[in-house]
């Protein structure tokens, strides 16, 4: 080797002889528990089996791992590091038995498979969509043999597990680790040292900070296996320790028990909990701790990696290196890039600059203006004193350029400045992340062009050149094969290869048989099949609403078009017969959306209870969605819910899977809905409501919401429900928030838009009664999804973004 120092992993030396036949696995099960458990099959528990049979499978892909890593240190590529502060992985054991061609071996081998399978639990280290997505980029990167890591925070506690106690929600703790999580491999030794607070001094002309407080970042590492390939990719999670010495043994001796521990507490808090608020700031210095924690950990370990093959070589750094800035979250990356290479490795500014600019790239989730991220200048300055100073050093060179261009336009130049004077002085992390990347993208077409044109438009007349589109994808391997194996086969059969789950376009060969009786017949047995699965009436339409609760998405409308079909029914009318599936958690403050849930799970109540609406309707809300329940939701599906208010939502993915599972969606032109009905054809698609120029027109108008709630009776009747005690035992103050919210500001323009979603809706009804219609709908739906693959989301990225190669495996 050129460097003198020899690879990790010796790809001549056969690690272990693992083989596949079953008595290979057996024996490899049997080992695991009897050396790694202690136990033996007779008094083997389900978390001995699970454990060991997680192993067996683990040792399979740690086999394809030590020949991925062998074949990187030869290649010496460009990597990708992928920063995020979240991540939703889903479970882990079918997916890895898949990926390893496994799944009859283990079915084999394991006495009780269903029950072992079990107990297999989902980590929770992510919110919700943008943790779903970093996920699916991490599967298709491996899929695609491209160098990547992930980078992101172990949390101990991840989302809350949510319950619901008389309707309401109530958050219990995900301790999704306390038996351990097998799929884990520690790597203790490659430990990072991150400081927090005290004071920067001059030392030669040079700036040195002397951190106040220490903190360990102790990480471990996940596998990341492609599908049908043997690269092997790793998501490297850190976990805060306190240094070593930290436990007061004295005050220990003194019965000062929470003292003794107080420092290892403080340290350890950092990577304790992920915040349960994906939308907004929630101004907490534990929160920008974390933030620092992840990108200073993940600096340095990227710094020892390039080093190792390319030592010193500060110029071929960018050629070799980049990352992705998953949202603002780990937007702190740049000034403590910055900070190593000026302070640390004493470059000077504009090297180091160059160096910095080049390495960036940040993708851009949201629309909302109150959820672009700032921090107060006081937090920061006392958290992380010498960062500020680099923040306030790259505004001062980055507005003297703004000011060039645009000579005397203020207006312009405080826009764009990083820092924001009113009302309190605060940093602003999206544009720190535009003036720090070489490229910038939204999620979706519209979103891209909505960033351009409003939230980031100065940038983009500034930069033009910066900004792109990446519409996100959604891993076919994950929400098709595992979530619906029939389906799957269907169509494996139908195409005469899998070779689709590797090339999604291929799924327009399904064409054709949206026209063929047998074919259509098969694939509505599956889907009642799926919804026997998922517990609901299988001939009923199953509509569903399956997201996070947010006042922008609109669940409130959905469950407006319920009360509504509820009252039709009272009043005598017979309408198709359908299920209405909510599902989603609420961040825990966010009480607006709280009453929300608590009101659709009352008008379940009275819906579901009700003998003369029974053969019409029910209300179906089943707790705690995830990527488990996700999976079991989404091959249930007939109707796919996507009806945000236009101009807000950034992308969605729930839309991906559902239309990629043969729903059919009913929804605004807004994310990356305008371009599923692009490519599903507007037949196929039920389009509603007001575009993103209207609704933003309407929404800095005089919008009077009663108005609409006048004009309307079935709208009324509805509202008025809300407000009668109707779902509340008579009880009319139950809900007084959620109507006033209504009438008084409807800021998502839920009333304006009831009419033409009921329109729509009578249309979907009309188009269900005829099975075969409708089925035809929900075959083209599948066939021309296949552009919303992750695969192709990462082929865009790297040819517009990353210009990443790949790196194939020797077997
Ligand atoms: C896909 C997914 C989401 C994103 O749903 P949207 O409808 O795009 O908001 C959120 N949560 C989970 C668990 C998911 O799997």
């Amino acid at each position: 080797m050129e460097t003198g120092k020899s690879p990790r992993h010796d790809p001549g030396v056969d690690l272990r002889a693992l083989g596949n036949t079953p008595q290979d696995f057996a024996r490899d099960l049997l080992s695991n528990l009897y050396y790694e458990r202690g136990t033996t099959v007779e008094s083997a528990s389900a978390q001995d089996m699970y454990d060991s049979l997680a192993r067996t499978v683990r040792d399979r892909l740690a086999e394809r791992r030590a020949r991925t890593a062998a074949a990187h240190y030869q290649a010496n590529p460009r990597w990708l590091y992928y920063l995020s502060a979240e991540y939703m992985l889903g479970r882990q054991l079918e997916q890895n038995l898949l990926y390893t061609g496994t799944t009859d071996l283990a079915r084999e081998a394991v006495p009780d498979f269903d029950t072992t399978a079990a107990q297999d639990v989902e980590p929770g280290l992510g919110n919700g969509g943008l943790g779903r997505l970093a996920a699916c980029l991490l599967d298709s990167l491996a899929t695609m043999d491209l160098p990547a890591v992930g980078y992101g925070i172990r949390y101990d506690l991840g989302i809350f597990k949510q319950d619901l106690d008389a309707g309401g929600q109530v958050e219990r703790p995900d301790d999704w680790a306390f038996q351990g999580n097998p799929w884990e491999f520690p790597a203790p030794d490659d430990n990072q040292v991150v400081g927090f607070y005290g004071k920067v001094t001059s030392v030669d002309g040079r700036r040195e900070w002397e951190p106040a407080e220490t903190v360990l970042g102790e990480p471990s590492h996940m596998l990341v296996p492609g599908y049908g390939t043997d690269t092997v990719n790793i998501v490297r999670l850190w976990r805060a320790r306190a240094a070593q010495g930290s436990f007061d043994l004295t005050r220990f001796a003194h019965g000062q028990y929470a003292e003794a521990v107080a420092d290892v507490v403080r340290s350890e808090n950092i990577s304790k909990v992920l915040y349960p608020d994906d939308s907004t700031d929630l101004g907490r210095e534990l929160r920008l701790k974390q933030q620092y924690f992840l990108v200073s950990c993940s600096l340095r370990d990227i710094i020892r990696r390039f080093s190792f093959r390319n030592d010193g070589n500060w110029d071929e750094f960018a050629a070799k290196t980049t990352i992705q800035l998953n949202d603002t979250h780990p937007v702190l990356a740049i000034p403590e890039l910055m900070r190593l290479l000026v302070d640390e490795y004493e470059l000077d500014w504009d090297r180091a600059w160059r160096i910095t600019h080049d390495t960036f790239g940040y993708t851009c989730h949201t629309l909302l203006p109150e959820a672009l991220e700032t921090w107060p200048v006081a937090t920061i300055e006392n958290l992380l004193p010498r960062h500020l100073e680099i923040i306030y050093e790259i505004n001062a060179r980055f507005l003297a350029e703004v000011s060039e261009r645009f000579p005397g336009d203020v207006a312009r130049i405080q826009r764009m400045s990083l820092v924001q004077e009113e009302p309190e002085r605060r940093i602003r992390m999206a544009n720190l992340a535009v003036v720090g990347s070489r490229a910038v993208n939204g999620v979706a077409a519209l979103h891209s062009q909505l960033l351009a044109e409003t939230t980031l438009r100065d940038f983009a007349e500034l930069w033009p050149g910066r900004f792109h589109n990446v519409t996100n994808g959604v891993t076919p391997r994950r929400f098709v094969k595992i979530a619906n194996p029939a389906l799957s086969d269907l169509i494996s059969s139908a195409l005469g290869s899998d070779a689709w789950l590797r090339d999604l376009s291929l799924l327009q060969g399904l064409e054709p048989f949206a026209a063929d009786d047998a074919f259509r017949a098969r694939w509505r047995e599956i889907k009642r099949a799926n919804k026997l699965t998922l517990g609901v009436a299988p001939d009923f339409l199953t509509d569903v609403i399956v997201k996070r609760f947010h006042e922008y998405k609109r669940q409130l409308l959905k469950l407006l078009h319920t009360i509504t079909l509820y009252q039709r029914i009272r009043a005598g009318e017979t309408p198709a017969p359908r299920t209405v599936v909510f599902a989603g958690k609420a961040a825990p403050g966010y009480w607006a959306v709280k009453d929300v849930i608590r009101l659709i799970n009352a008008v379940a109540a009275t819906v579901n209870n009700d003998p003369a609406v029974a053969p019409y309707l029910k209300v179906f809300f089943p707790a705690n969605y995830n990527v488990t329940l996700g999976q079991r939701i989404y091959p249930a599906a007939d109707l796919s819910e996507q009806i945000s208010l236009a101009g807000k939502e950034a992308s969605g993915t729930g839309n991906m899977k559902l239309a990629l599972n043969g729903a059919v969606t009913i929804g605004t032109l807004d994310g990356a809905n305008v371009e599923i009905r692009d490519r599903v054809g507007a037949d196929n698609f039920f389009l509603f409501g007001l575009d993103a120029a209207e609704a933003a027109t309407l929404r800095s108008s005089d919008y009077r919401p009663r108005d609409y709630y006048e004009r309307d009776d079935e709208l009324r009747a509805a509202v008025d429900a809300i407000g009668d005690g109707t779902f509340a035992g008579g009880d009319r103050q139950a809900f007084g928030g959620v109507l006033a919210s209504l009438l008084d500001r409807d800021e998502y323009l839920t009333l304006a838009d009831f009419r033409s979603y009921l329109d729509a809706q009578a249309e979907v009804e009309k188009v269900w009664l005829d099975a075969e219609a409708w089925t035809a709908k929900s075959i083209l739906n599948t066939a021309r999804s296949g552009y919303f693959s992750s695969d192709r989301t990462i082929a865009d990225y790297t040819r517009t973004i990353w210009g990443l190669d790949p790196v194939r495996v020797n077997p």
